[in-house]
């Protein structure tokens, strides 16, 4: 690996290890009266926090470098493993640098740990950002618009500042970039998963929790520029295949790579899904806070986390089988994650009328043993193309 690509790489890896969010004081520290703002997997409108001038920061607990000993007091044991870890960084005061922290809601864990963040950090801003399931703009529409706009009134006041329109456009326009280019990155990986592998994209992509979007699409425009460099990465006899289940809490790194290593091209997944909620681009003319509302209503991932019609469930993942070319699924959700867990039935039955093969197994972010997970892979991925080649 060229000595460029190994650096960028490593710098992700350093910056999503650092619990302690190095990078957020620093960016603080920059500039008299800056604010950073955290917020919980999946969707948060990033755009609003990033016109008030403030650096939102996703938190997505501490994956299996953290012990906790704190955090699990606070929970009852049959829960994912996410509210643990993260309560354990604020009790342990990693996440003081944060002025305040959103909470969206994707499901009572969260919502739970919005209501402890509220009597545990009385002097901090907490908001629970209470997504709308509805999508007809009379209703989810006029609803999610007042949301917003307590939001804004919110974090103009721990701003000291006003967020105009034209400051909020152009913050729509910085986040369009950062999503297309995920998009463009996804698209190539799809295209040629051995030059971008998944345990690389994963981290790159990670690093936007952390970054300014700004830093972040130069990021991965440059790893963009230099992975098709490395001549040395060969196509393998390998399956492709797409991951599902890992909107929220994420697996370990580790996982992935042993996904890989089990012959499974990852090429297309659900992994940090609220770095690219929005499936398109957000209109910058008019009124913007309209436009954010719009966007929510019509361009929404299809995910569990969000009401879905009934019948309407698993379409998208086979659009993505088909799109990217992929011979199956992994359903690969967190231990105790109601809403991956709930809607596999679902997602598995439209996989079994389409006759698209399918695996599943759960995981914690703290799972540190992966020779269960690699026998089944292998052998999911040896059965598929047994029987592509039948
Ligand atoms: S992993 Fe699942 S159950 Fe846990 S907080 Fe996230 S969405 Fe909720």
């Amino acid at each position: 690996m060229s000595p460029e690509l190994v650096n960028l790489i490593k710098g992700a890896q350093e910056l999503n290890d650092d619990f302690d969010l190095t990078a957020v004081r620093t960016w603080k520290e920059a500039e008299t009266g800056r604010k950073a703002i955290g917020y919980m997997p999946i969707y948060v409108p990033r755009e609003l926090i990033h016109a008030a001038g403030m650096l939102p920061v996703g938190i997505m607990g501490a994956g299996e470098r953290l012990e906790i000993i704190r955090g699990d007091a606070y929970f009852q044991s049959y829960i994912c493993h996410i509210p643990r870890s993260t309560i354990e960084l604020a009790l342990t005061r990693r996440l003081d640098v944060l002025d305040g922290m959103l909470f969206p809601s994707i499901c009572d864990v969260i919502r739970n740990l919005s209501g402890m963040w509220t009597m545990l950090f009385p002097e901090r801003y907490v908001r629970y950002v209470d997504l709308p399931q509805n999508f007809d703009p009379e209703v989810g529409g006029v609803y999610w618009r007042r949301e917003l706009e307590t939001l804004r009134a919110d974090l103009c006041r721990l701003a000291g500042r006003p967020i105009e329109d034209e400051a909020l456009r152009q913050s729509i326009a910085v986040y369009n970039e950062n999503r297309s280019t995920i998009r463009e990155l996804y698209s190539a990986r799809s295209r040629q998963p051995w030059v971008y592998p998944t345990s690389e994209v994963y981290l790159l992509l990670r690093a936007g929790n952390l970054l300014p979007p700004e830093d972040h699409t130069m990021l991965l425009r440059e790893y963009l520029r230099l992975a098709p460099l490395e001549t040395e990465r060969r196509d393998r006899d390998q399956s492709r295949i797409v991951l599902v289940g890992t909107f929220c809490e994420q697996p370990p790194l580790g996982l992935l790579l042993t996904l890989e290593r089990a012959g499974c091209w990852i090429v297309d997944d659900d992994l940090l899904l609220g770095l690219r909620w929005t499936m398109g681009d957000i209109s910058c003319a008019g009124d913007p806070l309209q436009a954010l509302v719009e966007a929510f209503l019509t361009k929404s991932a299809e995910t569990a986390a969000r009401y879905l019609p009934e019948g309407e469930h698993g379409r998208a993942l086979v659009e993505s089988v088909r799109r990217n070319r992929a011979e199956g699924v992994i359903f690969c959700a967190p231990s105790f994650c109601d809403p991956a867990l709930l809607e596999q039935p679902m997602l598995i039955s439209r996989l079994d009328r389409e006759g698209i093969p399918h695996t599943q197994f759960k995981y914690s972010e703290d799972t540190g043993q992966f020779a269960v997970i690699r026998e089944q892979a292998g052998t999911f991925s040896d059965s598929i193309r047994l029987w592509s080649q039948a």
